[in-house]
């Protein structure tokens, strides 16, 4: 997705997008904390140049309900949301190793940019890391039993669009453009694998 994109379908719900420009995966997702569901994306520009600081966009509206010790943070959905896989509901986006701490509940429009990447933490190269889940209730649990990732996640190709998404190393995964009687509306217009070493979730929390 681009700055300041919304997406919303003819039913006034908004369509879930991947929140930057390019997505460039890294070429490898393990230890075990990313065999599952949440990937690594390297700063890219759209013309799939290296960049730094690359911005990540509210991927739907929504607040920041869960900051943690690598200025990780959970952005949940407003309201219902459209994703990939036909579902409509409630959305939770993780992401972390931003420099910069995000802020509880802060409210983000769809569009509006809400994390950057970054080296902070657990990490070992500035990146991305991601993941998204979709859950029935804003009081269900946010992490898994495990504690090392979001409750009810699913694969990401499922749960975001990537229209206006530059495609740079999407692997072999079904990502798909949102192209069913949609209402766009714009306004205003071999990296090493990075190491964590322990839970993002901070502990006692
Ligand atoms: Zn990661």
């Amino acid at each position: 997705m681009r700055a300041f994109e919304r997406l919303i379908a003819p039913d006034g719900y908004e369509v879930a997008l991947f929140p930057c420009e390019a997505l460039y995966l890294t070429e490898a997702r393990e230890p075990d904390e990313h065999s599952v569901y949440a990937l690594d994306f390297l700063p890219r520009n759209a013309l799939g140049e290296t960049t730094t600081s690359m911005p990540c966009y509210a991927p739907f509206s929504g607040k920041i309900v869960y900051t943690g010790s690598d200025h990780n943070c959970i952005l949940e959905s407003d309201d219902l949301v459209h994703a990939p896989n036909g579902t409509l509901k409630y959305m939770r986006v993780l992401v972390a190793h931003s420099e910069t701490a995000p802020i509880l509940n802060t409210h983000y429009t769809q569009g509006q940019r809400f994390y950057t990447t970054g080296n902070f933490g657990q990490s070992s190269g500035e990146h991305l890391h991601m993941e998204v889940s979709i859950v029935d209730n804003k009081r269900d649990q946010y992490w898994n039993t495990g504690g090392i990732g979001l409750y009810n996640a699913t694969h990401m190709w499922d749960l975001l669009y990537v229209n206006d998404t530059v495609l740079l190393r999407p692997e072999e995964y079904n990502w798909r453009v949102y192209e069913g009687g949609i209402t766009p509306q714009r306004k205003r217009g071999k990296f090493p694998w990075v190491l964590y070493t322990r839970k993002l979730r901070e502990k006692n929390v």
